[in-house]
């Protein structure tokens, strides 16, 4: 049927006709056209209802609707937002487990720094979420050690994603860690000297500061300041910079660690209480939990130093970000594991799994490397 078709048609049409059939897979496919909106920015009023502002910082338009006025049906299309997940009545309690055992499966990321393409790519080739960004990992547990803020310009497509795994993974009996890096503790702290240019014409449009957007009365802000800065699973702990010699000196329990940083460094609803000043001073300084690079740069701190602290902690090895590597790296015999594989760049980055006592870098490209390979 098809040649008595050709038949019909000029020499021309003829040709035209089989350029279009043998180039057609060339052609671009339908580009999706879909304007993203950065946002929404959900505050709450002094009635403790929610208010969803968002903006296009490209085309410097922006907009607001209070959450009861319809907003689920009326929003913009947002990236990676899901109306459904959220629940202005939560109490954002903060998190008191910090020990995890038994956990049979672990991915860990760091430092993402508004990458979204790049975690979106490593989290779906390694099995974390679907092309939906729907948790398909179980029970297992996922950690990002910090960091999600600043530098790159998806920030908040990252965060309300993270925010729905976190859910999804706790009705499948998984976990989603999200710990505070310095950068988190920065934007609470009004720091926003980091922040991509895109977010200053945000806060400029809907004429609210960056940090404000984040504050206490923000719907991420309280839950960013429910997050803890360090766990433990398995015999693993986690934190964004490292616990420093001084630092296992000073404080060693992880929920201790949370507990000061949080009510003194966070909260600050008691006061600073002077016997505390000293070791908070430590907490926030370059030796503390979420700024130390000691493994990486002091060259005086040995493997016994390693042990000592490890020994400290009841843990066998501390997995951390903060320092930037080419790619996930071991130290100290594997008990130092540095995970920040420098996504913040946009073009790289990696994922460790932890799977029945495996350790494998998972990279963009889908593949999978054991980390204890001769020469790492
Ligand atoms: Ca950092």
């Amino acid at each position: 049927m098809f040649s008595v078709y050709i038949k019909s048609r000029s020499i021309l049409q003829k040709l035209f006709i089989l350029f279009a059939v043998l180039f057609a897979h060339l052609l671009p496919a339908q580009v999706d056209t879909t304007i993203f909106s950065d946002g929404p920015y959900l505050m709450y009023g002094d009635n403790g209802q929610l208010t969803a502002y968002w903006a296009d910082p490209e085309a410097r338009t922006s907009g607001q609707l209070g959450w009861n006025d319809g907003a689920t049906e009326r929003l913009p299309p947002f990236r990676t937002f899901r109306p459904e997940l959220v629940n202005p009545d939560t109490s954002f309690q903060r998190q008191k487990q910090v020990i995890f055992t038994g956990v049979d499966k672990l991915a860990v990321v760091s430092d993402i720094h508004g990458q979204y393409e790049v975690v979106r790519k490593l989290l779906i080739s390694h099995g974390v979420m679907d092309n939906n960004r729907h948790w398909t990992f179980g029970q297992g547990h996922f950690v990002i050690v910090g960091d999600i803020f600043d530098r790159g310009g998806q920030v908040t497509e990252i965060l309300w994603m993270i925010h729905q795994l976190q859910q999804e993974a706790l009705l499948a009996g998984g976990r989603v860690h999200f710990l505070l890096g310095n950068h988190e503790t920065m934007i609470m702290d009004a720091d926003i000297r980091y922040i991509n240019r895109r977010y200053l014409t945000t806060g400029s449009l809907l004429q609210i500061p960056y940090q404000e957007l984040y504050g206490p009365d923000s719907y991420l802000g309280r839950w960013l300041r429910s997050l803890p800065l360090t766990v433990q699973i398995n015999d693993m702990v986690f934190v964004h910079g490292g616990i420093s010699l001084n630092m296992a000196r000073e404080v060693y329990e992880l929920d201790k660690i949370n507990d000061l940083y949080h009510q003194h460094l966070i909260d600050n609803i008691y006061g600073t209480v002077a016997s505390e000043t000293e070791r908070l001073k430590l907490m926030k300084g370059r030796e503390g939990p979420l700024w130390y690079r000691g493994y990486f740069t002091d060259r005086d701190l040995g493997d016994k130093d390693i042990d000592k602290i490890l020994k400290k902690l009841g843990a066998s090895r501390m997995v951390v970000g903060h320092t930037s590597f080419e790619a996930i790296r071991s130290f100290f015999d594997g008990k130092v594991i540095a995970v920040d594989s420098s996504m913040k760049f946009g073009a790289m980055g990696e994922v460790l799994l932890v799977e029945d006592g495996h350790f494998v870098r998972g990279n963009l490209q889908g593949e999978r490397v054991d980390l204890f390979e001769a020469g790492r």
